[in-house]
């Protein structure tokens, strides 16, 4: 395909595509290719696209009732079910993850409207004070105009999952798609226009993080900024958001463990830790990326995660392997550099390479290291690669102490059939999501997300995400008695 053939990503404000000034080339990951030119926005288009959002705000969307936003979400959520095909497809080109990940990823896109248009039914405030002469209530107001920054990995999860709550709740979008992976963003936002959401309601803008990413986040007519990507970027989005005292959303990644106790069912288990860190090669925040399991079943475990291993089919994501290429050369060389640092803490067990694939694809083999101390790099880095790391323990205490070790808090697996443990080892890990003989959860679309400590803060996900997209009022009013 030559560059002029391309497909042209353009930002779509106030429901038009706008006309491109400039563009770079977005890459197949599964070939190293050009599959798309982008439109490379900066500080104007994202001006232009706040200046949409907030007269569809004041004129439209905040005038309108739950039940129009329901419906309005229901229709989106129709339309991307009917466009399943294409989007799974244009992420699966985009992103290299496997075809049946991005079938599962278009149909839990759909599933965030679904949930929020039935949410939004059911959020109201509250009488307060029980008060003779005194009537007091509360109101959960949108914020207005928010401003949305995510990443490569999951582009039409977290679209969807940071999106669709927004809107349910009567706030109006800009949202700034990775430069790696924005089709299937740009996309959606035009299918929910046509869907019926009033011109202006959802904008998206792309471009790199430094022009685009950066205005959005300084821009002083937002009223909430989410975010979700890399704590450095997290720490510059959050620094310039503050100078407008723009609330802010964090979702920073993780270091996530799986906590294996010896009357696992290793059935179950390996299994799906295995999945948990080779789901789209490893990129995901909340990838199971470490195995604490205890001494007594540590070799038996570890022989189970070798075969698995060693077993996986890696390949171009259209061919539907196990996993698929990494999103860039550069997240590639950041992966190897991880895996070389983690050859002299640990042992090598399976992978550490360059696996003989598709010339040009940005492929590195799942990579297993076994005694692996707690303080090396790879054990308490996020690495966003298909790289695990196992570690024993001696009993439940170091279990969660060595869970806790990192500066990260996102999610965590438990794999135990004693439920009084499993029940006190939730209820001591600092994460946000316990999953106990499971991982993961169907896109947990029901289940609040987010961050501990440096993981970040603010909740996705759940009825709680239609909380963090409102802000609460009360109203006092002075009743006389009769
Ligand atoms: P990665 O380094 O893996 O690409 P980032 O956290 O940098 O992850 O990217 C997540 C999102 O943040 C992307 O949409 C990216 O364009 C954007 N971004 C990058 N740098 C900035 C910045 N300085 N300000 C705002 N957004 C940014």
């Amino acid at each position: 395909m030559t560059q002029r053939q391309l497909p042209l990503a353009e930002a779509f404000i106030e429901g038009q595509r706008i006309p491109a000034r400039d563009t770079f080339a977005d890459l197949d990951p599964s070939t190293g290719r050009p599959c798309a030119r982008v439109s490379r926005c900066g500080p104007a288009e994202i001006d232009r696209a706040v200046t949409a959002a907030r007269t569809a705000f004041e004129k439209t969307w905040r005038r309108t009732t739950a039940a129009t936003r329901a419906a309005a979400c229901r229709a989106v959520a129709g339309t991307l079910r009917a466009h399943r095909r294409e989007l799974a497809e244009l992420e699966c080109l985009d992103t290299g993850k496997p075809i049946s990940q991005a079938y599962t990823d278009a149909d839990v896109a759909a599933r965030y409207f679904d949930f929020y248009a039935g949410s939004v039914e059911a959020l109201h405030g509250r009488t307060l004070l029980d008060h003779p002469d005194l009537l007091a209530y509360t109101l959960q107001e949108p914020h207005g105009v928010c401003g949305h920054i995510i990443p490569w990995n999951y582009p039409m999860q977290i679209t969807a999952r940071t999106l669709a709550p927004a809107l349910a709740a009567g706030n109006t979008c800009v949202l700034k798609p990775a430069e790696d992976a924005p089709l299937t963003p740009l996309r959606i936002a035009e299918l929910a226009t046509e869907a019926g959401l009033p011109a202006g309601v959802l904008n998206a803008v792309p471009g790199t993080g430094p022009e685009a990413g950066a205005a959005l986040a300084a821009h002083p007519g937002l009223d909430h900024l989410a975010f979700t990507g890399s704590r450095r970027t997290g720490r510059s989005v959050m620094t310039a958001a503050a100078r407008g005292i723009v609330p802010v959303t964090l979702e920073l990644g993780g270091k996530s463990p799986h906590l294996v106790f010896p009357d696992h069912d290793p059935a179950a288990t390996v299994p799906r830790i295995v999945t948990s860190v080779i789901e789209h090669a490893g990129q995901n925040c909340s990838a199971g990326t470490r195995v604490l399991v205890h001494e007594g079943v540590h070799a038996q475990v570890s022989t189970a995660l070798a075969e698995a291993f060693t077993g996986l089919r890696i390949g171009p994501g259209a061919e539907d392997p196990d996993l698929g290429p990494l999103i860039s050369a550069r997240q590639r060389g950041t992966v190897l550099d991880h895996i070389d640092a983690g050859r002299k803490a640990a042992r090598l067990v399976v992978g550490g390479g360059v696996p003989d694939v598709a010339a040009g694809g940005f492929f590195v083999e799942p990579t297993l290291f076994d005694d692996v101390p707690p303080d090396a790099a790879i054990a308490q880095e996020e690495i966003f690669g298909p790289v695990l790391c196992v570690t024993p323990f001696g009993d439940a205490a170091e279990a969660v102490a060595l869970a806790d070790a990192t500066t990260y808090g996102l999610s965590a697996g438990v794999w135990t059939r004693d439920i009084g443990l499993a029940h006190a080892v939730a209820r001591a890990l600092r994460v946000s999501q316990v999953f106990v003989n499971t991982y993961s959860a169907a896109g947990g679309v029901e289940l609040p997300f987010g961050g501990y400590r440096q993981s970040g803060f603010g909740r996705e996900k759940g009825f709680a995400a239609l909380l963090e997209y409102t802000r609460v009022k009360a109203v006092a009013i002075q009743v006389d008695p009769l």
